[in-house]
């Protein structure tokens, strides 16, 4: 049994420094030797970063050496920062397809330089299920193996930090062999409704950008005012997509529950359901990075298990 562990950076791998925690090489080194992990070989990607740093770049790294090592190891496994460790495992799963390997993420709310950390645990479970799990993007988060499209990072400082809730679908694209489509370079953004809120801000938004999340109230609700309306019907004339999600961290959308949220079907807004925000955010990262005459199909699909049922 052969494994790759690409090591990103991150709580896990960090070092007390005057100004706080920071990553440094050595401390993933140390772990699998102490872990006796001689099957495993490091990839580390320099530098090392807090994960509250990383861009599309790092994905597409990631996904590279990922896709570029397939058939040279049976596993995988990512050690990253938890800040974005759901975008970067959402956006895995999109870029990758035909995956014929599992990945496992992991990391740790506690460096494994000090006292109690997480990070032994995390790390050995996710050198188990890396030998163990479906093929597909996983999390391995504190006794659990999560997937890699439903998860969020729900707690900032327990050690059970990670949450995700069902899909019928495992966090992988089918392929006959595997592929990779790297993220390009778009303009995109989350957009939160609140009461009252800029007419400016809304406006600029929805009329620049490449493709937006809209993070709606409730069921599917927004505050109908001559910026918003005017901003979506523009959005949808410049054919940008903009998929609706809900604030409420469980249940999702229904459009047309509400007449508050008519709007949304008017303006060809995408039915988000109940996917997170990090896989909208990476859904449509990853579509504007398709050629044009496929970007209509992708985003009409669920592509690996980003709504907790697939669409008939
Ligand atoms: N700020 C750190 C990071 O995301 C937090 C962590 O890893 O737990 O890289």
């Amino acid at each position: 049994m052969k494994l790759l562990l690409i090591h990103t950076g991150g709580t896990i791998g960090m070092v007390a420094t005057p100004t706080g925690f920071a990553p440094a090489e050595g401390v993933i080194e140390a772990a699998l030797a102490d872990l006796g992990a001689s099957h495993v070989t490091l990839l580390p990607l320099l530098p090392l970063i807090d994960s509250s740093q990383a861009t599309p770049a790092d994905w597409n790294r990631i996904a590279a050496a990922i896709f570029d090592n397939h058939s040279d190891y049976n596993g995988f496994i990512v050690t990253h920062g938890t800040d974005t460790l759901a975008f970067t495992a959402s956006a895995l799963c999109f870029a990758l397809a035909g995956l014929k390997r599992p990945v496992i993420l992991t990391g740790a709310m506690r460096p494994l330089t000090v006292e109690k950390s997480d990070g032994v645990q995390n790390l050995s479970d996710a050198l188990k299920a890396a030998e163990t799990a479906p093929p597909g993007i996983w999390v391995q988060f504190s006794g659990q193996l999560l997937h890699g499209t439903r998860v969020r990072k729900a707690h900032s400082s327990a050690l059970d930090a990670f949450t995700a809730s069902r899909s019928a679908v495992p966090p992988l694209q089918p392929g006959k062999t595997p592929s990779f489509t790297a993220y390009k370079p778009a303009e995109i953004g989350i957009l939160s409704m609140a009461p009252g809120q800029s007419e400016a801000y809304l406006a600029h938004a929805l009329t620049t950008l490449d493709a937006v999340v809209l993070r709606v109230f409730g069921a599917g609700t927004i505050p109908e005012t001559p910026a918003l309306r005017a901003g979506l019907l523009a959005a949808q004339a410049r054919n940008t997509p903009v998929i609706a999600i809900s604030q409420s961290p469980k249940g999702g959308i229904a459009l047309g529950t509400y007449a508050a949220g008519n709007l949304l079907l008017e303006a060809g807004v995408i039915d988000g359901r109940d996917m997170t925000p990090e896989a909208a955010y990476t859904k449509l990262a990853h579509v504007l990075s398709l050629p044009a005459d496929q970007r209509q199909a992708a985003l009409a699909r669920t592509l690996c298990g980003e709504v907790s049922a697939s669409r008939p």
